[in-house]
């Protein structure tokens, strides 16, 4: 039999929330064993105050167990700003270029795993992985894992210009020849450049044997494996230029690099531009961007959402705030089934998964089958009146409003508000169409 002993002093302390030692001895107080021999678990002492400022449950307790409330809020703001282990390399031995997409002007996570893969070829903690990028401006190439950072923008113009990239990636290839080329395998961005590189260099005799592989998704061993038709792997001898997909390696997350501009040496610069073609003679010339309706782009595709759930009283306003905003328009099953959207625009497991770049769900509560279909998108908005729904939880930023008036506002702060204020969706006779009043009312 075992007899339960007790402190009576320590009971005292954890009675006294005034006591120094108060907290240190409340710890155990998520879990006890009763009288009677039962468990008993306390709710309000389980969990934690998540990074949202939302509590989060932790059911095994460990969030309680850490320690007094204090220092697990020490820790908690520890973990939100991990540190990563400094990684410096003075006197690289080789290079090894990674070339990333850069689409929206940012890395996306496609990117981070071709800086991930590089470290992986880089073996030798003296080769340095370096980011060669066509533009001025560009954040989080420290973590993402540049060592160096070259920026070409000041020879080659932005836009679509594949002959001077080319060009320009030609010059770079002569002043480091760098042990590997990596580019993500996207068209018409790296995957386009890169047989174009490959091409170049073997038809010019400096590198006749040199072949892409397309496709990789893996890497071993002086071997890689390309996807090829039909979900058939392809293992091949590692080649110096590789065209990886998504999740082709581990994005770093532990170390964080220098990314120190490196350029190029002006004799580079000027056979650059001697290999340039005359501004007539280019083979390709950018006339510009085409406008694309965002609404016939298809939606597993669009990289930006507005997406619309059963809170959405005023759906005119919703609409037009989906024009002035230019994204394309999602819905929840809820919006679709009252007849609001069409059956195509249903995101989530029985609709739509979605890869949106931003998300942003207006009046939609974050059920299980929607977020499983927004599981890829990077960035995620909620506005939602309900704090402590679902989709606040998932969401990098959520403003808790009504969410007809957000987009009102958002609309009138770019100069396009509605011309007719936003009708309270007073229903045609017989439209089926509820009123917002009569939507809450059939939700409470
Ligand atoms: C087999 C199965 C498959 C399913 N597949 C899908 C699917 O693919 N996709 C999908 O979406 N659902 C799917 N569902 C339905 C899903 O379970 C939810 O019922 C649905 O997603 C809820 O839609 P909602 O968030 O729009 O509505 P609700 O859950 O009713 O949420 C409405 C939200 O609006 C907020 N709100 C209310 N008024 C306002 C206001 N004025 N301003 C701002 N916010 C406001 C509320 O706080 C609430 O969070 C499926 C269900 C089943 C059973």
């Amino acid at each position: 039999m075992s007899i339960r002993r007790i402190d009576p002093h320590a009971e005292r302390i954890r009675r006294n929330r005034l006591h120094p030692r108060h907290h240190e001895l409340v710890r155990p107080a998520w879990r006890w064993t009763s009288a009677e021999g039962v468990t008993r678990i306390d709710p309000h002492a389980l969990g934690a105050i998540g990074p949202n400022g939302i509590k989060r449950i932790d059911r095994s307790g460990g969030a309680v167990d850490a320690g007094p409330a204090v220092a697990r809020e020490a820790a908690r703001q520890d973990e939100a700003v991990p540190s990563r282990r400094p990684v410096t390399i003075d006197e690289p031995a080789g290079y090894v270029m990674v070339v990333p997409e850069c689409l929206e002007g940012r890395l996306s996570d496609h990117d981070r795993d071709l800086f991930g893969l590089a470290h992986q070829l880089a073996e030798d903690r003296q080769v340095a992985v370096v980011a060669v990028t066509f533009q001025p401006a560009l954040e989080g190439l420290e973590e993402a894992g540049a060592d160096r950072w070259l920026d070409l923008s000041a020879l080659v113009a932005d836009g679509y210009a594949p002959e001077a990239r080319l060009a320009a990636l030609l010059a770079v290839e002569t002043a480091f020849s760098p042990r590997h080329w990596l580019f993500a395998d996207t068209f018409p961005g790296g995957g386009d450049l890169g047989r174009r590189l490959a091409a170049k260099l073997a038809l010019s005799g400096e590198r006749e044997d040199e072949r892409v592989a397309a496709g990789v998704w893996q890497v071993a061993d002086g071997q890689c494996l390309s996807r090829a038709a039909d979900r058939q792997d392809i293992q091949r001898r590692l080649p110096r230029i590789l065209l990886a997909l998504a999740e082709c390696a581990e994005p770093l997350s532990e170390t964080r690099h220098e990314a120190r501009p490196l350029t190029l040496e002006a004799r580079f610069q000027s056979s650059f531009q001697s290999s340039m073609a005359e501004p007539g003679e280019a083979g390709i010339v950018d006339r510009g961007r085409v406008a694309v309706d965002p609404q016939r782009i298809p939606l597993a595709q669009a990289p930006f959402i507005l997406s619309a759930g059963r809170g959405i009283g005023d759906w005119e306003g919703y609409h037009h705030a989906a024009r002035v905003l230019g994204a394309s328009e999602g819905a929840s099953r809820v919006a679709v089934d009252d007849g609001h959207m069409p059956r195509a625009r249903q995101v989530g497991a029985t609709g739509t998964f979605v890869s949106a770049g931003c998300y942003v769900a207006v009046g939609i509560s974050g059920a299980v089958q929607h977020l499983q279909g927004i599981t890829k998108c990077q960035r995620v908005v909620a506005i939602n009146s309900d704090p402590g729904c679902d989709m606040v939880k998932r969401a990098d930023l959520a403003i808790i409003a009504d969410g007809d008036a957000v987009l009102a506002a958002v609309c009138e702060r770019l100069g396009q508000p509605r011309a007719a204020e936003p009708s309270e969706a007073v229903p045609e006779a017989g439209s089926g169409a509820l009123s917002k009043e009569e939507r809450q009312h059939v939700a409470a």
